[in-house]
């Protein structure tokens, strides 16, 4: 039989046997990660290792550390980034992985290559979702680089599985409630920072302050062996040393336009990754109103109160254990806040509901999911409150500020034609000073003619 006769099916049976034999010497894909392969490891006992976090941002990484130090767990922040971080992200990655993803891998492979660690006794903290978003995808790309340069051995923990580790188990409910107040307490020091800081009369006191705030609060939130309770009284006294200091430094009263920034939480919280775009913004006039890490908590809250109602499951056990942990959430929140009305007055957060009911007319929740969403209508949000324009720090090439950057003319149109600026970041320099130069011109200009005054 010739070939051509076995190509068009004059013997069926050699061409299925050939094809098959063609099939069998391609390279396998990868497997799938299933519950048993999965690259989050829970057979693991984290009492006997370093627990290390990425910075989201610094203090708040800070903060959730301590909360894991509460529980007894060795819990460290990677050291500062720098241009190996990038280096080692980019020598460790294809080019098709979002910015974040090639920080977060950049920090780790330079933590294990310069510190030589033990590799049996140190475990990455990296946080997972399921989600529209490549950041699924990280967990599974960390393990297979670390088992590729001989880091087999190192451990990659999930913060979402944190219940299932022998060391945490009965201490998971704790963790989580520390966590959770850790989490309010950084977005209260940030919001305190980007308040004072371009008002300071003595350059480099707010910093200092700042990370004076993140010691004595990291302090108290890695207690060990402490109720709820007592806990929470003394974060409260801790919140009022805070208060004061803060409220001690010296500052000018000065008009400046005023910045609400959204954008992708990665790289608008870590200030590596994003060229401190908020301290060129300081820089040159302007104050800044960040969205903290508090909303991302509160937005998974009500996309799990979505799901429950999509899936009539109100009032039924997972409904109510979403409800009881929001109650307890906001329970916490409001206690930690009290005493800061009257400066936070000034700067009044949205809750997470305004933020999607803003949002609904150009994304609604049920029809997109995560950071576009919370952007879009985060800006909206802070044009309510009398911003003067609006900041989107984004990962180029993320599809969040791709979305959101369509939406936004939009957005300003309908709503006093507000300037709004998607800033983008890859890593490498731009003239960042110049689009910050042009963008504050606008807002200036905004500001004089707005109708909405400033709470
Ligand atoms: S939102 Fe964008 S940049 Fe952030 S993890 Fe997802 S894909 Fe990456």
């Amino acid at each position: 039989m010739d070939t051509e006769t076995a190509t068009k099916g004059g013997n069926g049976k050699a061409t299925r046997e050939a094809a098959k034999a063609a099939l069998a010497a391609l390279p396998k894909p990868p497997a799938a990660h299933s519950a048993d392969t999965s690259p989050v490891q829970t057979d693991i006992d984290v009492r006997n290792r370093t627990l290390w976090l990425t910075r989201m941002p610094y203090g708040g990484s800070r903060m959730l550390a301590a909360a894991f130090c509460s529980i007894g767990l060795d819990t460290r922040v990677t050291p500062d980034e720098d241009a190996r971080t990038l280096e080692l992200g980019g020598k460790y990655t294809s080019g098709d992985e979002c910015y974040p993803q090639r920080i977060v891998l950049g920090d780790y492979m330079k933590l294990l290559e310069d510190r030589r660690l033990d590799p049996k006794k140190t475990a990455l903290l990296l946080p997972t979702a399921n989600g529209p978003c490549r950041f699924g995808q990280y967990i599974s790309l960390l393990r297979r680089i670390l088992d590729d340069q001989g880091y087999q051995d190192v451990a990659i923990l999930s913060f979402t599985s944190a219940d299932g580790y022998a060391g945490i188990g009965d201490q998971a409910g704790a963790l989580i409630r520390t966590a959770w107040r850790a989490v309010v307490i950084q977005d209260m020091l940030l919001k305190l920072l980007l308040m004072t800081r371009p008002y300071e009369v003595n350059a480099g006191e707010t910093d200092r302050v700042y990370s004076e705030c993140l010691d004595l609060m990291g302090e108290i939130v890695a207690r060990q062996n402490v109720g709820n309770k007592k806990r929470l009284a003394a974060l409260q006294a801790g919140l009022r040393t805070v208060k004061e200091k803060f409220l001690a430094i010296p500052v000018e009263n000065e008009d400046r336009p005023l910045i609400g920034v959204v954008g992708e939480i990665f790289c608008r919280l870590n200030t590596f990754s994003n060229n401190d775009l908020i301290r060129h913004i300081e820089a040159q006039g302007g104050e800044c109103w960040l969205t903290g890490v508090g909303e991302w908590v509160w937005y998974t809250n009500a996309e799990a109160f979505r799901r429950h109602r999509e899936d009539k499951q109100r009032l039924r056990k997972a409904w109510l254990k979403t409800f009881i942990t929001s109650r307890i959430m906001h329970r916490d929140e409001r206690a930690l806040l009290k005493g800061f009305e009257d400066i936070f007055a000034r700067r009044p957060e949205p809750h997470v509901s305004e933020v999607l009911e803003c949002a609904r007319p150009y994304l609604p929740q049920s029809g997109a999911l995560g950071e576009m969403v919370l952007s879009t209508g985060g800006a909206i949000a802070y044009y309510r409150r009398g911003a003067d324009g609006i900041v989107d720090i984004s990962p180029f090439t993320c599809m969040n500020g791709i979305v959101t950057e369509a939406i936004y003319p939009r957005v300003s149109k309908d709503h006093d034609h507000i300037p709004i600026r998607v800033f983008y970041f890859d890593g490498t320099h731009s003239d960042l000073d110049r689009d910050v130069g042009i963008f504050l011109e606008l807002t200036k200009t905004y500001k004089r003619r707005k109708k909405i005054a400033r709470a």
